[in-house]
């Protein structure tokens, strides 16, 4: 049985008052069944390693460079994550593909880039509202993961896919159990066709996970845990979300 996976994603949130409060405060919620981790900004990367060392839950960065080293300037490596005890990188979240125009061999370059620093990479597909009214969103994630399979080849299984509709992103509109399931399954079988241990991989639901649509989301067959956004900054929300994972 796959142990679940909630991963709190900070986004472009936090300060040194906020950040100590907030692991403080989730510290205080332990412990809990479910593996759980924090993707924090790059700056306070060092602090969260000092406050969560040694307390059974793990902490990683939201992108990293596909690059190993170089002139790059702005861009952080997989090997400088590694540095400071990451666990886990995010990699093509949906705000990236959106905002800083990357795509999908992009997103399977920083995949294979986290790999090569025994990073775990936490791939995000998932498609828009437009995609989705126009019939799109199998072939959409497919292609997206299709990618990252034909990167990674026999080390796709070292990554957790996280499905992450953007019209459930920070909108309070989460996908009901049964669609979110419905694209799980869907790349499980994808998964399936590329690796034998398809069914010991983790695939998150993320978009507007809360305390109180967690359970039911989590219960779902295909579904190992969440990707959690905006209800990853309240201790107490979070913690409950960590609850309803196991
Ligand atoms: C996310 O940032 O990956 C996310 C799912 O955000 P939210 O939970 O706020 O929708």
């Amino acid at each position: 049985m796959r142990r679940k996976l909630v991963v709190g994603n900070w986004k472009m949130h936090g300060s040194h008052k906020a950040n100590a409060e907030l692991l403080d405060g989730i510290i205080a919620e332990r412990p809990f069944s479910a593996e759980v981790a924090v993707c924090v900004p790059f700056p306070y990367l060092s602090e969260t390693a000092v406050a969560l060392t040694n307390h059974d839950i793990a902490w990683g960065a939201q992108d990293c460079s596909a690059h190993a080293q170089g002139a790059y300037t702005g861009e952080v490596s997989a090997a400088m994550l590694a540095e400071f005890g990451c666990r886990y990188v995010i990699v093509g979240h949906s705000e990236r593909r959106a905002y800083h125009g990357e795509n999908d061999q992009l997103v399977a370059d920083k995949a294979q880039a986290a790999l090569d620093q025994h990073l775990v990479p936490v791939v995000c597909v998932g498609e828009t509202l437009a995609e989705r009214e126009a019939g799109q969103t199998d072939a959409v994630v497919k292609r997206q993961l299709s990618a990252v399979i034909h990167t990674l080849k026999a080390c796709i299984w070292q990554v957790v896919v996280a499905y992450e509709p953007v019209w459930a992103i920070g909108t309070g509109r989460t996908a009901t159990p049964e669609q979110a399931q419905a694209v799980h399954a869907l790349l499980r079988t994808q998964l399936h066709a590329a690796t034998t241990k398809s069914d010991e991989m983790k695939l998150l639901y993320g978009g507007s996970v809360k305390a109180d649509n967690a359970h039911a989301l989590f219960a779902q067959a295909d579904i190992d845990g969440g990707l959690v956004g905006g209800a990853s900054l309240k201790a107490a929300e979070f913690a409950a979300i960590c609850r309803a994972a196991g």
